[in-house]
């Protein structure tokens, strides 16, 4: 009782910066949080009131609002005590109950498995923060207390935590620009996590500190003379060291060691305005001379954090190589709490950047929630966003679009906005054409083409890099799948139908209603799905349709292929079905419909299930582009690729591949792969290969 009174005199003091009222209320606030947690102990055996306490001081050094003030004091009330929400409601209003209630919501979860857990909670967390971010603040200095007293938890308890809290606590710091919280949340993650390699960088940094000490002294006494011969007063010059966690990473990352990381000095330089930032620079880079290219204005382009500030690398003294950051005291206050000095400066537009811009992820984060509705790949994009440094690029007009590491042309369009991506059908980057996979570095100007039937490609999940454009582009598919399906179902009962003679539109709505209520399907549409899906056959629900009308069956007649695959018809790539081949389809469950070519060993087990098999044809004016293969075999003489290359282009065959199965001494055996129209057309270009003098074998492999 009497440690916390201590404690609690050491907080009031830090609350200077409110009115005397407000410190009042904070008091009684204190008061009733100790009182409903009388009698509590932690872990360690403290008074349970010490850590709201702790909590409610780290939040007092960022000089947040008295709310935050007040719910970090009530935090673990609802979790921990009796108290119910409404007497915080009555007692401290709406406001504060729901910050309390956020707080505890995030704290309360319980999950089966560990990675679901994770995934779910941060679902919570964005829900939460979405609603009032200063949850997350309350959050992330309620982790920082425990994580500061994680020692007198069990062994693995602290490494589930110290995980957890480099996994998602950590991460979320920094990308509100909380530099303070994040940094210190890292290290003792680090230190719980992994005991031994947190142990022997913290000595070998001391050890090395040593060493160091009289270079940096040396550079620091440079940098404050030349400045104090110049027109330009430094409000501070201070040397700066790597937190253990950061050259932990940077070795593993760079494949460093540790006395190539200890080599570099840094140094921060803070001055009054903007004007003088610049100014530094110059008088900076006349002192010692810059290695190019290493220069970056975070003034002109924050970071995506609100982070602002000058970096520039120097060669020092005998060529050490020096980092020196250059910057406001304003930019300086916002680089150690970023999001938090939203409620410190109230009027300042330009520090309140990093305000709008976390409301814009929190937005975009909920946006892409609602687009993939299921946690674990949820989580997986939000990972991609949180770990990824970024880049710059512009559009034609200018603007400055920040999209993370690696990058491509799709994802640019994409984060312009979401029709464009959907649209987007060339790029352009630096004025000239580019594939939309070409990843995209800072500083280039990208524009994007769109075309109204250009579509989402599959593909395109293989390269695309953001979070933003996963989760449209697999939006985007799986409702044109629906659409596909949907047509392929309708496209398949209407046949079944002729084969009577009847159309859809001549069956009763009752007949069809009933039949609905009898599957348990909504709508018509979700019956042609099932129909497409190959859950249920066309044949027997046209027979269930026309149920007592008394038709006489016709002959039957083939569903036409027009020829483009898509995601509802696909081609076997077992025998890469030509048009001009007889084929044959099968409906396959959660597939669709399947062509191989009637001949195709494969279709023999397919064949026992006369349900599955779909009479199909080739319209007579399929077209396409279908992917099929030749066997050829040739001699192995310089220059026989070419020859067979240069021919088959000749003939219009695209060639994809060239697979070489034997090689002897003198000969070559392999598998080509083409793109062609149809069967006619392979003829063609087999005859041409064969006519080659190099060339002994080519036949088309079924
Ligand atoms: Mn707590």
């Amino acid at each position: 009782m009497k440690f916390a009174l201590h404690q609690f005199k050491k907080f009031k003091k830090k609350l200077n910066y409110l009115s005397k009222e407000q410190i009042e209320k904070i008091q009684k606030t204190y008061e009733f949080a100790n009182e409903v947690h009388i009698g509590q102990k932690r872990v360690s055996g403290e008074e349970f009131i010490t850590h709201p306490l702790e909590v409610a001081c780290i939040l007092a050094d960022m000089h947040m609002d008295i709310d935050s003030i007040i719910a970090s004091l009530l935090h673990d009330v609802l979790e921990d005590t009796p108290t119910a929400k409404e007497i915080i409601i009555n007692k401290f209003g709406k406001t504060i109950a729901e910050l309390v209630d956020g707080v505890t919501k995030l704290s309360k979860m319980e999950f089966s498995t560990l990675v679901e857990a994770q995934a779910e909670s941060f679902r919570k967390m964005i829900f939460a923060m979405s609603q009032d971010i200063r949850v997350i603040l309350i959050k992330l200095a309620d982790r920082l207390h425990n994580m500061r007293t994680i020692n007198s938890l069990p062994k693995y308890k602290r490494k589930r935590i110290a995980k957890e809290t480099l996994d998602i606590y950590a991460p979320i710091a920094i990308r509100l620009g909380i530099h303070n919280i994040y940094i210190e949340l890292e290290s003792l993650s680090f230190a719980a996590y992994y005991p031994l390699r947190s142990r022997s960088i913290e000595k070998a940094t001391k050890k090395a500190r040593g060493n160091r000490k009289e270079i940096m002294s040396a550079i620091e006494k440079d940098i404050k003379k030349t400045f104090a011969k110049s027109p330009i007063k430094t409000i501070e010059v201070i040397g700066r060291e790597k937190h253990i966690y950061s050259i932990y990473k940077k070795m593993l990352r760079k494949h460093i060691s540790f006395s190539e990381i200890m080599d570099l000095y840094g140094f921060r330089v803070i001055l009054k305005n903007k004007d003088e930032c610049y100014r530094a620079l110059g008088i900076i880079h006349s002192l010692y001379k810059p290695f190019p290219g290493k220069f970056k204005d975070y003034i002109a382009i924050p970071k995506i954090n609100g982070y602002q500030s000058l970096h520039t690398t120097l060669f020092g003294p005998q060529g050490v190589p020096i980092e020196i950051q250059i910057r406001t005291q304003e930019m300086e206050q916002m680089a150690s709490i970023g999001i938090a000095a939203h409620w410190l400066y109230k009027t300042d537009e330009d520090i309140d950047v990093s305000h709008v811009r976390a409301q814009q992820w929190v937005n975009d984060l909920l946006e892409m929630q609602r687009k993939t509705g299921n946690s674990l790949e949820f989580i997986e994009n939000v990972k991609t966003d949180l770990f990824t440094s970024e880049i710059y690029v512009f559009t034609p007009k200018g603007e400055i679009i920040e999209l993370p590491h690696g990058s491509t042309a799709v994802d640019f369009a994409y984060s312009v906005h979401t029709d464009i991506g959907n649209s987007c059908a060339s790029a352009k980057v630096n004025y000239k054409f580019a594939p939309l996979s070409t990843v995209l570095s800072s500083g280039q100007t990208v524009s994007i083409t769109i075309a109204p039937n250009s579509k989402p490609n599959p593909a395109w999940l293989n390269f695309i890099k953001t979070g933003r454009a996963r989760s449209a582009i697999k939006h985007f598919l799986k409702n044109q799948k629906q659409e596909e399906l949907i047509a392929l179902g309708k496209k398949l009962l209407d046949k079944s139908l002729s084969d009577y003679s009847i159309t859809l539109d001549k069956i009763s709505k009752k007949t069809i209603n009933n039949l609905l209520m009898e599957a348990n399907l909504k709508t018509e549409n979700d019956l042609y799905e099932e129909i497409g899906l190959g859950k249920r056959t066309s044949i027997l629900v046209a027979q269930q349709l026309i149920g007592s009308i008394k038709l006489k069956k016709l002959k039957p007649s083939p569903i036409l292929i027009q020829g483009a695959e898509n995601i509802a018809v696909k081609f076997a790539s077992c025998c890469y079905p030509l048009p001009g081949d007889n084929v044959v389809g099968f409906l396959i469950p959660e597939q669709g419909l399947i062509i191989h070519t009637e001949n195709c060993k494969n279709t023999s087990k397919l064949r026992k299930f006369p349900e599955k098999c779909i009479w199909v044809k080739w319209a007579d004016d399929a077209k396409g582009i279908f992917t099929t293969l030749i066997n050829v075999e040739m001699s192995s003489k310089k220059g026989s690729f070419g020859i067979l290359a240069t021919n088959v282009g000749n003939m219009d065959g695209d060639i994809d591949d060239i697979i070489i199965n034997q090689r002897t001494g003198t000969d070559y055996v392999l598998t080509l792969r083409i793109f062609v129209r149809n069967k006619g057309h392979l003829n063609k270009i087999i005859k041409q290969i064969k006519s080659l003098p190099t060339v002994t074998k080519a036949n088309r492999i079924k």
